[in-house]
């Protein structure tokens, strides 16, 4: 295929792609492939990445990243998206979260403590940010952390917390302040997923898997060494988080692509020939096949700007939405070009298989790290300029909230 590699960037190319070809196969999973499985391989598949000199291709070296650029990070992505590996949050959240969170926030020695573990997979991350009462509106958040000598004593309740059942550490956003307006008077944390205290409930989904947790914490102390920022600045550390996540987002797997769903219509009869053959078919494709290319030029811009020091903040909410719009549509007509087989899938249908989950997932997608309304608004009122919600509770303290 031609990728229009400068000379540099073809021969990265090429020394991942056989890099991956001698290392990859061993750490491949199936959908057979079991929970406990997954995440020792994910950690396994992290640790050799790491050896290898291919984690954190961007971040620095005396914290043991590769000090590389931009484009060979995301060469190194399409490559590695290539074989069906163990990717998910359990090590994502680590690297697409916590070390930027910390990096821009912390301190020197935060990043050299937690950095390299996380970037070998000895350390594995989850997010406690979303409480039952607040998720699109994150700054109501009520889980009070109070100050108690050298450390912090945390009480409340998150949910929706992603693979925290095995996660080592959390990023953890709580109230420190509640006499000032809601989003003030918050500090963000991390937090040893063991210490006592810490109740981690998994959520039943209806697919007999549990991905999410509630997290109940009661009386949990926080070393102050362990505060990310200053008292207060917790909701600038979340918006770094948030925009890192949908930046990350914007990362394609494979079997995501609109190139997928083109293999999958021309091996899939249809009326004349295959389903590629369809006008109707080629119409829909195109448009998606536009918007991918949209999404994917316009992420490596916002990586540009990121490398440039200047961050891509709100805008960073487009590729998100874009991406998970076009995803739930282009996944449901796959499914439809199937017909039957496309809804009743069987284990050796692989292709169908995997429409089928990228659907479920592309829903998902719709609400994680920010559902498509609360981006809208995002968008129009920090991208676009327009006139801004009406929101009562602006600078009025948290605590004479109704
Ligand atoms: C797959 C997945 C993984 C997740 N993982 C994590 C995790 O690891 N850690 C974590 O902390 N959280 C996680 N979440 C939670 C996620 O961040 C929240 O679901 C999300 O922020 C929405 O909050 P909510 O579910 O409370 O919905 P609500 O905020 O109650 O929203 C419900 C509906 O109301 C709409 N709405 C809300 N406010 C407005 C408004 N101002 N204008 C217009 N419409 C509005 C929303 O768009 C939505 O359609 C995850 C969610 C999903 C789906």
């Amino acid at each position: 295929m031609d990728f229009n590699d400068t000379p540099d960037e073809a021969a990265f190319r090429s020394e991942v792609s056989q890099w991956l070809m001698q290392n990859a196969p061993e750490f491949t999973i199936t959908a057979d492939t079991k929970e406990q499985e997954f995440v020792a391989k994910a950690k396994a598949w992290q640790a050799k990445k790491a050896e290898a000199g291919y984690a954190g291709i961007r971040l620095p070296k005396d914290v043991g990243g590769r000090a590389g650029s931009e484009m060979e990070s995301i060469l190194f992505d399409t490559e590695e998206g290539k074989y069906e590996l163990p990717l998910g949050p359990v090590v994502g959240i680590g690297q697409s979260m916590a070390i930027p969170v910390i990096r821009k926030h912390g301190t020197e020695d935060q990043l050299k403590r937690f950095a390299e573990p996380t970037l070998k997979g000895d350390i594995t991350w989850c997010q406690l940010f979303s409480e039952p009462a607040a998720g699109s509106d994150l700054a109501g958040l009520r889980t009070k952390a109070v100050k108690d000598g050298d450390e912090w004593v945390v009480n409340g309740q998150k949910v929706w917390s992603s693979w925290a059942h095995h996660a080592d550490w959390g990023i953890l956003l709580a109230r420190t302040d509640p006499t000032v307006a809601k989003h003030k008077g918050l500090t963000f944390f991390l937090i040893d997923m063991k210490s006592p205290g810490i109740d981690i409930r998994p959520i039943r989904q209806i697919s007999g898997e549990s991905d999410f947790n509630e997290t109940f914490m009661t009386d949990v102390r926080i070393p102050d060494k362990y505060r990310i920022g200053e008292v207060g600045e917790g909701w600038a550390c979340a918006m770094t988080v948030l925009t890192s996540e949908r930046l990350s987002s914007a990362e394609l797997k494979e079997s995501e692509s609109v190139d997928y769903l083109i293999e999958l219509a021309a091996q899939t009869p249809g009326d004349r020939g295959t389903a590629l053959d369809n006008d109707c078919v080629r119409e829909r494709l195109a448009y998606w096949y536009s918007l991918e290319q949209g999404q994917k030029n316009f992420h490596l811009r916002m990586l540009t700007k990121l490398s440039q020091g200047s961050g891509p903040g709100a805008e960073a909410s487009l590729l998100k939405l874009v991406y998970a719009q076009r995803l739930q549509q282009s996944a449901g007509f796959g499914m439809e070009i199937q017909g039957l087989s496309g809804l009743a899938t069987s284990p050796s249908d692989h292709a169908a298989e995997e429409m089928q989950k990228t659907y479920i997932w592309s829903t998902a997608m719709r609400v994680a790290g920010g559902a498509d309304e609360v981006l809208l608004n995002q968008i129009a009122e920090r991208v676009l300029g327009m006139p801004g919600e009406m929101r009562g509770d602006k600078n009025i303290p948290f605590n004479e909230l109704a």
